[in-house]
């Protein structure tokens, strides 16, 4: 198998370019269909969920507008268990429906943060669109709406996930090498 070098760790092919789009169309048309007569507002959590949300956006059929917040938790290939917010929430959403866009759902514990943030800005709704959950590690109660794929307990990069930063430039998703 073509093993890959991110910074000092080897990755092997895991999620193909062409099933990532595919699956991206499908939920963008989920969206479409689901928030007729809305506009909703794409909440992304950055910075792994950029390359999603820029293909997800523009398969989406709707007035919609696009904001970003920036969280973090993940040092390395693990989590720390603790959210730090490093760029907050800069747009009123009062009585907006809300689309939070992450990238991937592991413990839950970002997104959970997330939406006890929300809570206390008054929208109108909110729902959650992940590229990918790894349903295994999931340790809150979450309901996601919206999930293209879901992926064992193994450390992935590519696809604007990242390891130590680098790899997010990558077109497929590759899984780290055991
Ligand atoms: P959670 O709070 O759900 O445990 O973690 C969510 C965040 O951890 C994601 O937004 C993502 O940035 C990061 N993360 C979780 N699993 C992976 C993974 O397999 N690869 C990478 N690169 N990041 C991950
Ligand atoms: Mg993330």
């Amino acid at each position: 198998m073509d093993s890959i070098l991110v910074k000092d760790k080897h990755f092997v092919p895991f999620i193909k370019a062409e099933k990532l789009k595919e699956e991206v169309k499908r939920v963008a048309a989920e969206i479409t269909h689901d928030y007729q007569g809305k506009k909703p507002l794409f909440l992304c959590i950055l910075n792994g969920s950029f390359i999603f949300a820029a293909d997800l956006i523009r398969e989406v059929d709707l007035p919609c507008e696009i904001s970003f917040v920036k969280m973090t938790s993940y040092q390395g290939t693990g989590t720390t268990g603790k959210v730090r917010e490093l760029i907050g929430l800069n747009v009123d959403i009062t009585d907006r429906h809300v689309i939070i866009v992450e990238d991937i759902v592991d413990t839950g514990i970002t997104m959970a943060h997330m939406l006890e943030t929300l809570k206390g800005h008054n929208p109108a709704s909110v729902d959650i669109c992940t590229l990918l959950t790894k349903p295994d590690k999931l340790q809150v109660q979450l309901d996601i709406r919206y999930c293209c794929l879901s992926i064992p307990n193994d450390f992935i990069v590519g696809y604007g996930l990242d390891y130590d930063g680098y790899g997010r430039n990558i077109k497929d998703i590759y899984v780290i090498e055991k």
